[in-house]
């Protein structure tokens, strides 16, 4: 059986259904093998994946990095005019 972590068409109405992949199981397709997916209108899975979504966010280091970014402008750096040579 093919290994794929995109859910099946019979997961569509399912609140893990988060479109490229599920949030419970790693391959929804064999969760499909029985006709029928335990988590699918399963309480406690909604129950647990809401509490993971009431997490709070830990932002990775590439995300601090874009947002600090964004924040603050880049510093005005005084040039000095390029000294004339030759000329007094
Ligand atoms: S829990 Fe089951 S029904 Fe829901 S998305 Fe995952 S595999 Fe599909």
């Amino acid at each position: 059986m093919r290994i794929s972590a995109k859910p099946v068409r019979k997961c569509h109405a399912c609140r893990l259904n988060l479109g490229d992949h599920c949030w419970l199981y790693a391959s929804p397709r064999s969760q499909w093998r029985r006709r029928s997916c335990r988590g699918f209108d399963n309480e406690d899975a909604y129950a647990s994946y809401a509490a993971w979504l009431d997490q709070p966010n830990v932002k990775t280091r590439r995300e601090l990095r874009k947002e600090f970014f964004r924040s603050r402008p880049a510093p005005k750096t005084f040039v000095p005019p390029r000294a004339r040579r030759g000329k007094a």
